[in-house]
């Protein structure tokens, strides 16, 4: 690593090619396990992507992916990542109630803790679907003992998004130190644009991501935080004819581009897991009310 450059946090949301919600309305969920799974190879892809860039990462996995593939999962930990919760079946955040969204996360976590024999201190809501209308869902994580969450999107977007939360790591509640580090956004003509990942990442050319997070870290000294998922390195996946034509289009676009972005993109910047984000985050995160 370079020195005085900063660190960065790097993420994967461990789901199947199904399981995304822009296709959640054309795939019931009860059909799941019948589909072709793609995630596994996926995933070993990425470990490999890492392992050559020696970069560490975390990896937010729904607890439904954890219950079927093991080996998997500890197959990530041994290599000196981060395994962390996206739920158990990626049913939003704010389509939950309290009660409900509690159990989906200790489901989650116990399946993901048994899997690997490690403790999960992390979260990344499904959709980033924490946002103004759950302001219950950091008091249910701090209940259960997690030290972070990432699931904000301080944007304006179509399916997602909090715009008014803050850009960096902040602590949503008065009487924990759990903290909340948004995805990253960029300030481009006095407006905030996502460039944390997703389907920007894949559409735009990669000069642009490059251009963001260089911005965040140079001239705002913070870290930027970036997901991926694993389908979007899998232009074979099945391709779902009856979703709408914009879900299908997001989806599907660049696919076969992805794989040596990223490889671009993990060598460009200096990368570690979200728990280390977390950590170094913590002292300047400033308490904001949720
Ligand atoms: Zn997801």
């Amino acid at each position: 690593m370079a020195s005085g450059r900063v660190l960065n946090g790097l993420s994967v949301d461990v789901e199947d090619w199904y399981q995304v919600g822009a296709f959640e309305k054309v795939i019931e969920r009860d059909t799941w396990d019948k589909l072709p799974d793609r995630v596994s190879d996926n995933v070993v892809r990425i470990l490999d992507m890492f392992a050559e860039a020696d970069v560490k990462a975390t990896f937010f996995t729904l607890g439904w992916v954890a219950s079927r593939h093991g080996p998997l999962m500890r197959r990530i930990t041994d290599a000196g990542h981060e395994m962390a919760s996206h739920g158990w079946d990626h049913a939003r955040v704010h389509g939950m109630d309290r009660r409900a969204f509690a159990e989906d996360l200790h489901r989650a976590r116990t399946t993901l803790e048994d899997a690997t024999g490690e403790r999960v201190i992390g979260y990344r809501a499904p959709s980033f679907s924490i946002d103004q209308r759950t302001p219950w869902a950091y008091e249910v994580l701090a209940e259960q003992g997690y030290a972070y969450s990432s699931s904000v999107a301080p944007v304006v977007h179509d399916h997602y998004g909090w715009p008014k939360a803050p850009r960096f790591a902040f602590r949503p509640l008065d009487h924990n130190s759990l903290v909340e580090i948004p995805v990253t956004t960029a300030i481009l003509g006095g407006r905030r644009v996502a460039a944390g990942g997703g389907g920007f990442f894949r559409v735009l050319p990669y000069a642009f991501s490059r251009w963001a997070i260089r911005q965040v870290n140079q001239h705002e000294n913070r870290p930027a935080v970036f997901y991926f998922h694993p389908w979007e390195i899998d232009p074979d996946q099945p391709r779902v004819s009856n979703a709408p034509m914009r879900s299908r289009l997001r989806h599907y676009t660049n696919l076969h581009r992805m794989a040596s972005k990223l490889e671009g993109l993990v060598r460009d910047f200096d990368w570690c897991r979200m728990d280390q984000i977390a950590h170094r985050e913590a002292g300047r995160a400033q308490q904001v009310a949720a």
